[in-house]
């Protein structure tokens, strides 16, 4: 069977497939117009409480603070892991232009280390060979504290920040003893890995801070919000207090004691994160009957299926094949988005981004590899 009649198959439907739609099956309008029926739709309300207690709750993190989107959570967890302008934060060309964007709000550079070529996220030993020989170690004589000192360049390597790429798991805790031996803040960058594991422990939970994304393309939504997951009681304050624009609790007095953002997720977005995440095993029970049948189809052609790396359990975000070079990429892009399925590549490197260009880049040969040949297909929910 041709890949197209597969997948209209599966969706049945001879129209248009977009690559990934949300599903509202649950209690989304109920919800929401409990919102509008007691006025709360703004920045302050229960479902934006009950929205962050059931994330935490799920992923096992002992706090998480909403907020407006990914980047913005993004931004926040990197100021709060004490990244600076003119520092370094190693994350992977690889990725979607947020993870770079973020660094960049806080004046760091983003130093770009290569992938692994399964996981597609970070790889430990690329980051490994780049801590031993571009960096040497320094104890900061004010603060009496270690860091890390890029070689070429003299400045600290302030974070390190990888991202589980399509919501399959990177070797978080090979990169996790690395940052702690380095004296790194870990933040990861998890998305698109709500609902991922690896080794059983949620992903976003392993380092410092991680955070998530409830964009509409991704695995559950809130139209546009985000969350920073944190085992860390005063970062999770701070996190709050510096995404409601730093505002010092007083009955009626404005008073500001840094200079805070608007980063607030409001509660019409919280109601439907909330509805949303009580779908959400359900949802990625027909993720992974998707990517299993997705896996059998394509076990017999040249086309190789992303499967989920080994000691993890993968939502299936966006599933992902990877054709024999990039003629074949296009080939398969054209003929699939000709024919109404709609499928994209991978994202363009950072470095090869006119803004990124200048930043330092390692041997990235397996980031190289996968840009030329990684195509992403139909995902949303059956
Ligand atoms: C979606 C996404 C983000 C955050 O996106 P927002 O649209 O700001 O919620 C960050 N990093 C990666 C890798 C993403 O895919």
């Amino acid at each position: 069977m041709d890949f197209i009649q597969f997948i209209q198959n599966i969706y049945r439907t001879t129209d248009f497939i977009p690559l990934h739609e949300p599903r509202f099956r649950g209690n989304e309008k109920k919800y929401i117009n409990d919102c509008i029926d007691s006025t709360f739709v703004s920045s302050v309300g229960k479902y934006v409480d009950q929205f962050e207690k059931d994330i935490a709750l799920y992923t096992g993190a002992k706090y998480a603070v909403a907020a407006v989107n990914g980047t913005a959570a993004l931004h926040i967890a990197l100021m709060l892991a004490g990244v600076k302008a003119d520092e370094e934060v190693i994350t992977q060309p690889l990725t979607f232009i947020a993870t770079a964007n973020a660094i960049s709000y806080t004046g760091a550079k983003p130093v770009f280390v290569d992938v692994d070529r399964d996981t597609m996220g970070l790889s430990p030993n690329s980051l490994r060979d780049f801590l031993e020989n571009e960096t040497t170690k320094l104890i900061n004589p004010s603060t009496n504290k270690p860091s890390t000192i890029n070689k070429k360049t003299g400045r600290r390597i302030a974070a390190v920040v990888p991202m589980h790429t399509f919501g399959h798991p990177a070797r978080i805790d090979e990169i996790k003893i690395l940052c702690d031996e380095y004296h790194i803040a870990l933040i990861e960058d998890a998305a698109e890995s709500l609902g991922s594991f690896y080794k059983g422990q949620h992903t976003g939970t392993f380092g410092l801070m991680g955070t998530l994304s409830f964009n509409g393309n991704k695995t559950i939504t809130t139209g546009g919000g985000g969350m920073i997951i944190t085992n860390d009681e005063k970062l999770a304050k701070m996190a709050k207090h510096l995404t409601t624009q730093a505002k010092v609790p007083h009955a009626w007095e404005y008073r500001h004691d840094y200079i805070g953002y608007n980063y607030r997720l409001t509660n019409l977005a919280a109601a439907l994160g909330v509805a949303q995440l009580e779908q959400l095993p359900e949802i990625l029970k027909s993720k992974r009957e998707l990517a299993s049948q997705y896996k059998a189809f394509f076990a017999e052609s040249e086309i190789q299926f992303a499967t989920e790396p080994e000691n993890s359990q993968s939502n299936y975000w966006l599933n992902a094949v990877l054709l024999e070079n990039r003629d074949e990429r296009d080939k398969f892009l054209k003929y699939t988005n000709e024919n109404g399925v709609m499928t994209r590549p991978i994202w363009e490197l950072m470095n090869r981004l006119p803004m990124f260009k200048d930043c330092q880049v390692e041997n990235i040969e397996n980031s190289e590899l996968l840009a030329d040949r990684v195509v992403n297909i139909p995902s949303s929910v059956i």
